[in-house]
């Protein structure tokens, strides 16, 4: 069986969610081509732990974290079974631990709405431990890429620039020029393959790693994506553009060679 394919995804707005535009018709699009997974394994920026914990409920229930939004985007339900039986295979490593509480928070389900609108592939979320380094992070995404030999798709979604203290709220669609260099930065990474160098962002400069990500949980989920995966991917850009100047809203999509 090939490997299944691993995506990064960067989710923006909550409110993608319940929208139709070009963003979520590229998801449809990977929706058609990819093959259909046993699961989906989603590295979510919005479930940071103390420790790695991985979620095993077998009903997840649907988490709406976020304030102030329209009601329509509280009344979503993304009612996808878990898929506890490989959960538990992730919790048998003792740097993870299991946690049957947690659901999907809305950076899995403001996805998987567009990937599995019918909510039938299982779903099951790794959290993010913030006692870990870059590099670490990046160690724990080798430990789980097995998971693509068995099926499971794995989903990160995050968004490789996010600094949302700096929204240009006049200019939808604009991008500051530290938010494209950074952005640069990190595709021409992925297209070397580089994880040692996407493990150090710092050295693209701590100042523009600052001004990208104030806080980092947003582009650790590319971590886990970039240990899944290696040399013998195949890497392309199922969308690629920014909204309101300092978020990046790239998916980068990657298939194991001669697998497309
Ligand atoms: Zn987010």
């Amino acid at each position: 069986m090939p490997k299944m394919p691993v995506l990064f995804v960067g989710h923006g707005s909550p409110m993608n969610a319940i929208e139709h535009n070009a963003f979520t018709e590229a998801l449809a699009r990977i929706r058609e081509q990819l093959p259909r997974p046993k699961a989906v394994c989603v590295v979510s920026a919005h479930w940071v732990t103390d420790g790695a914990r991985v979620m095993t409920s077998e009903q997840p229930r649907t988490i709406h974290d976020f304030y102030g939004f329209p009601r329509a985007l509280y009344e979503v339900q993304y009612p996808a079974p878990g898929a506890s039986a490989e959960a538990e295979k992730l919790a048998a490593d003792p740097e993870i631990s299991a946690d049957p509480s947690w659901g999907l928070d809305h950076g899995s389900w403001s996805v998987l709405r567009h990937l599995y609108p019918q909510a039938d592939v299982p779903a099951f979320q790794l959290s993010l431990d913030q006692r870990r380094s870059f590099k670490e992070h990046l160690a724990l995404g080798r430990e789980i890429a097995s998971l693509r030999e068995r099926g499971v798709l794995i989903l990160g979604s995050g968004n490789l620039v996010h600094n949302l203290g700096r929204m240009d709220w006049e200019h939808p669609h604009s991008a500051y020029d530290w938010a494209i260099e950074f952005d640069t930065r990190v595709k021409n990474a992925v297209n070397a393959h580089d994880a040692a160098a996407l493990a150090a962002p710092e050295k693209w400069g701590e100042t523009l790693l600052e001004t990208a990500h104030p806080t980092v949980e947003h582009y650790l989920p590319l971590l886990y994506c970039m240990g899944s995966t290696g040399e013998g991917d195949e890497v392309s850009y199922p969308y690629e553009g920014f909204d309101f100047g300092s978020v990046s809203m790239r998916m980068i999509r990657f298939d194991e060679s001669g697998a497309r």
